[in-house]
């Protein structure tokens, strides 16, 4: 297979199989390709373009030219973040720990500045005492023990773009969808996280000039990372305008600090709270939904007792308020301003106004705890009333009222 034949199909709109680009990629990560001959076809590639399929299998060549990470001596969900650059985009710095906090595990290799936009890692070298060089061991022990790690990628990563993006950055192929997506993707799927989360900027500070464009390199990024098993997301993001106020390694670090404390800027705190809530629906960090099913999830009441009609008869009054305050004195609700609440404490009603007792039926059951039970029980009772005649029924919906008018039931 001749690489000349190879730059000349591309150069003439064909599509490449699985073994050419092997012989592409394969050969000029181990120097047997020549850089003007890479160049020539990454030129091509630029003006013909790629299918998706052909840029998938680029991608998993230019993946498997370096290490392929295995994360798992890290238990559980690992999930990835990586931004597709911008000015000032410092978001990994605030959105690693909310997402770690989360109980979510982030084993994370970050890069450095690209032309006009910053890196991650060098905004955390400007960290005093910051090592971003961490060995494996050091890498896995510290997800281990504190959830997250963010370490300069390893040099072994995806050895094809390190050589192909340096030749990209000086024959003006940098903003070629398919080189992009290969690209990245690359570069995530050998890091082995299981979730990976894109943030595709788009404007002026992004690679990525329009949404339509980011939105099409968005989709082709996600269906590279489905296709590899991984659970992929993307979200467009603006960079017409620098997020925060801060550009600048330190100044960035600074800006992140303040929004983890609760006094960023707006608009950074916005994109990295919505970026980090969908990297933990990502990793199937939400509700529990089990619950919908088993309600033995929910937490237990401590005790229950049951509420006795004290007499034969109709109830012809049981108040609302006074069950409510009930419920509030068995710890469903709050008497004082940070009380903590029971959220098993509670009433279920058996009997309500209209129906018919008889004495020692049960009316109600109390959860909560045991020494709650005799004010509540008070409470309840003093909204109690029984009448020998079934009172007359109260409708449950009054009216109707629209611009028009009142329409009375
Ligand atoms: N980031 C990358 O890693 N590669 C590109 O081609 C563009 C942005």
């Amino acid at each position: 297979m001749r690489i000349y034949d190879l730059i000349a199909k591309k150069r003439d709109g064909g599509t490449h199989t699985r073994e050419e680009l092997e012989a592409i990629v394969g050969g000029f990560t181990r120097g047997e390709v020549a850089d003007y001959q890479m160049a020539a076809w990454m030129m091509a590639v630029y003006l013909r373009g790629m299918t998706d399929e052909e840029t998938a299998e680029l991608t998993d060549v230019m993946a498997h030219s370096g290490v392929m990470v295995d994360l798992s001596p890290i238990p559980g969900i690992k999930v990835d973040k990586h931004s597709t650059g911008g000015v000032g985009d410092k978001t990994t710095l605030v959105i690693a720990p909310i997402v770690a906090a989360c109980g979510v595990k982030i084993a994370k290799m970050s890069g450095r500045g690209l032309g006009h936009t910053g890196g991650t890692i060098d905004k955390m070298e400007s960290v005093p005492g910051t090592r971003t060089a961490l060995s494996q061991e050091e890498f896995f022990a510290q997800v281990n023990q504190i959830g997250l790690s963010v370490i300069g990628q390893s040099e072994g990563i995806a050895l094809a773009d390190k050589k192909m993006y340096a030749l990209r950055d000086v024959t003006a192929t940098v903003s070629c969808i398919p080189l992009i997506a290969s690209s990245i993707m690359s570069k995530k799927l050998a890091s082995g996280s299981d979730a990976i989360l894109l943030d595709v900027t788009t404007g002026t500070g992004a690679f990525m000039k329009t949404v339509d464009q980011s939105i099409e390199l968005a989709k082709l990024m996600v269906s590279i990372g489905t296709h590899h098993g991984r659970r992929m997301a993307a979200m467009i993001t603006d960079m017409d305008t620098p997020l925060g106020h801060n550009i600048g390694n330190s100044l960035e670090v600074m800006e992140s600090m303040e929004v983890l404390k609760g006094r960023g800027p707006a608009d950074l705190t916005e994109v990295c709270l919505q970026l980090a809530s969908n990297m933990l629906v990502l990793a199937g960090k939400g509700s529990d939904v089990r619950v919908l099913e088993d309600y033995s999830l929910f937490d237990q009441p401590a005790a229950k007792y049951e509420l006795l009609a004290e007499q034969d008869g109709y109830i012809v009054q049981n108040d609302a308020e006074k069950i409510g305050s009930a419920s509030v004195l068995l710890g469903a609700g709050r008497q004082k301003k940070g009380d903590s609440l029971d959220f098993a404490a509670g009433i279920v009603l058996h009997k309500k106004r209209g129906d018919y007792v008889k004495a020692g039926e049960s009316l109600a059951t109390f959860y909560g705890a045991s020494e709650r039970f005799a004010a509540a029980e008070a409470e309840y009772r003093s909204g109690l009333a029984y009448g020998p005649e079934k009172p007359a029924e109260a409708p449950l919906v009054y009216a109707l009222v629209t611009q028009d008018g009142v329409e009375r039931f």
